[in-house]
């Protein structure tokens, strides 16, 4: 049998924490959903010291979620444990993950404390956090730019104060594969007791080289990589979960290694993120970007007519992408019926209350009175827009009218409605009608922010495609942002701002 490796994911922690992929309360629910489908071994849910929403959006996770066990981050000190616990103690198998920086620049730069102090440090608080929780995750922050014989001696002190996962980060996204292998490889040959704990591993992209160290590490003993979806995180990101789950399964025939993620949930979770975050994959991406199966080359397409194994290494099944993703076959029309609907939903993967069932249904039918083929690609977009509002969103729109053109002042009139009242903005400024109809929405609700992003993608093919406008705005140092689907590309984009409002109040 082949051993297991553990995948952690930390979309919720380090991915959220990159600026601009902030998710509300709702949208972490769902995407923990996503994760315990995927059936990762654990999710970190939030670093509940760091403010009132992580420790809320933790101690939810850990109630509603079953099956992973469910992570919180901790700084080395007793008043982080003890939230980070709090947060936690409901989960059916909670991990205290508590971190500590090892390196020389950290040791000298941010604690100016010497490498016995640091040490005191890990090994009090280690004891301390296990104490409350059998499952302690210690992680040496920088640990690729750490000396070696100091980051041994860490990680086995720590493993005999109780920790039962030791991770060893590239933080700054700094080592090559073949040296990030070494380090682990040396961890093996001189830490004692490090059969007592599992090693882990946590790479940066900076330098592209994620996925390639956390294999190198597993190729060298790591039986836990941290990872998030899309490659979400700071900076150039985080290991990405889709890379290097089907690096493993694709070539397990090397690695000898396998993961227990249910490799179909993951085209669905790539989509999640990228509609909660409005932050696209490139087409070119490995796994999930849109190119990643299609086959253009003439040469390529006949022998992909011959057989698939000619040019394709994966199945485009086994990542949960269907023909219909790929713009092919007809899935829905204008007769299909509630049933039907309801039906494909659930194949689809959607778990959606009756309201949003029926609201979903209205924009379905209306959607297939203007085209004739409804693809799932477009009603995920519906999905998307119907739960992502909300159960109760400040403002919806009523009516929408504008006129423009290229020697005249767009003129926007726009209606909302909050509760029972019917507001009316009317602008005649702008650089266009989009602009236009902004303006007018900013008047109507006395938002104030700066609109930094505006995207626009056309979900299917065709003349009357479902375009998906993706808008990020500032307001008051925090970025928002929201998505609005429609065959109107203008009433998309309205959908998307006064989403991106909604979650500003
Ligand atoms: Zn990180």
């Amino acid at each position: 049998m082949k051993d297991k490796v553990k995948i952690f994911d930390t979309t919720l922690r380090d991915g959220e924490q990159c600026p601009g992929a902030t998710m509300t309360l709702d949208e972490k629910i769902r995407v923990a959903r996503q994760l315990a489908k995927l059936n990762v071994d654990v999710i970190e849910a939030g670093f509940p010291i760091s403010s009132d929403d992580d420790f809320e959006s933790v101690k939810t996770i850990s109630g509603e979620i079953q099956g992973p066990e469910i992570a919180g981050l901790c700084r080395c000190v007793e008043k982080d444990i003890n939230r980070g616990w709090e947060a936690l103690k409901n989960a059916s198998n909670p991990r205290l993950h508590i971190f500590l920086a090892t390196s020389p620049q950290h040791r000298e730069f941010k604690f100016k404390k010497a490498q016995n102090e640091i040490l005191k440090m890990a090994v009090e608080m280690t004891q301390y956090a296990a104490s409350l929780c059998p499952n302690i995750e210690f992680s040496t922050e920088d640990a690729a730019r750490t000396e070696l014989s100091y980051l041994a001696e860490v990680v086995e002190a720590v493993i005999a104060a109780g920790a039962t996962t030791v991770n060893v980060p590239d933080t700054v996204g700094y080592a090559m594969p073949w040296q990030y292998g070494e380090t682990i490889a040396y961890l093996f040959k001189n830490v004692k007791n490090i059969n007592d704990a599992v090693i882990s591993t946590h790479c940066h992209n900076d330098l592209g080289l994620a996925v390639a160290n956390s294999l190198s590490a597993v190729v060298n003993g790591a039986r836990q990589v941290e990872v998030a979806i899309n490659g979400l995180g700071e900076r150039a990101g985080n290991c990405s979960l889709e890379e290097v789950v089907m690096a493993i399964k694709t070539r397990s025939d090397v690695i000898n290694v396998e993961t227990s993620i249910n490799t179909k949930e993951i085209m669905p979770a790539s989509k999640l993120i990228r509609q909660i975050t409005g932050f696209a994959v490139a087409p070119n991406k490995a796994i999930v970007g849109d190119n990643a199966f299609r086959h253009e080359a003439g040469i390529h397409q006949h022998g992909m007519l011959a057989n698939r194994t000619t040019y394709e290494i994966m199945s485009p099944d086994d990542i949960g992408i269907h023909p219909e993703d790929l713009g092919g076959g007809l899935v829905l029309g204008k007769h299909s019926g509630h049933h039907a609907f309801k039906k494909r939903l659930e194949e689809l993967g959607y778990e959606l209350n009756e309201t949003e069932v029926n609201r979903a249904l209205k924009q379905f039918k209306d959607l297939a009175d203007k085209k004739k083929k409804v693809y799932d690609e477009d009603i995920r977009a519906i999905i998307d827009e119907v739960t992502n509002v909300g159960a109760k969103p400040t403002y919806t729109i009523d009516t929408l009218s504008y006129t423009s053109g290229n020697k005249q002042t767009p003129e926007a009139t726009v209606k909302l409605k909050k509760g029972d009242e019917l507001l009316e903005g009317k602008t005649s400024t702008g650089d266009g009608p989009v602009d236009a109809i902004f303006q007018a929405m900013n008047q109507i609700t006395n938002i104030e922010c700066e609109l930094i992003d505006y995207s626009i993608r056309s979900v299917t093919s065709g003349r009357e495609a479902l375009g998906e406008v993706t808008v990020k705005v500032k307001s008051k140092e925090k970025i928002y942002s929201g998505v609005g689907a429609s065959t109107d590309v203008i009433e998309a984009s309205a959908k998307a701002y006064l989403n991106c409002i909604n979650r500003i109040l």
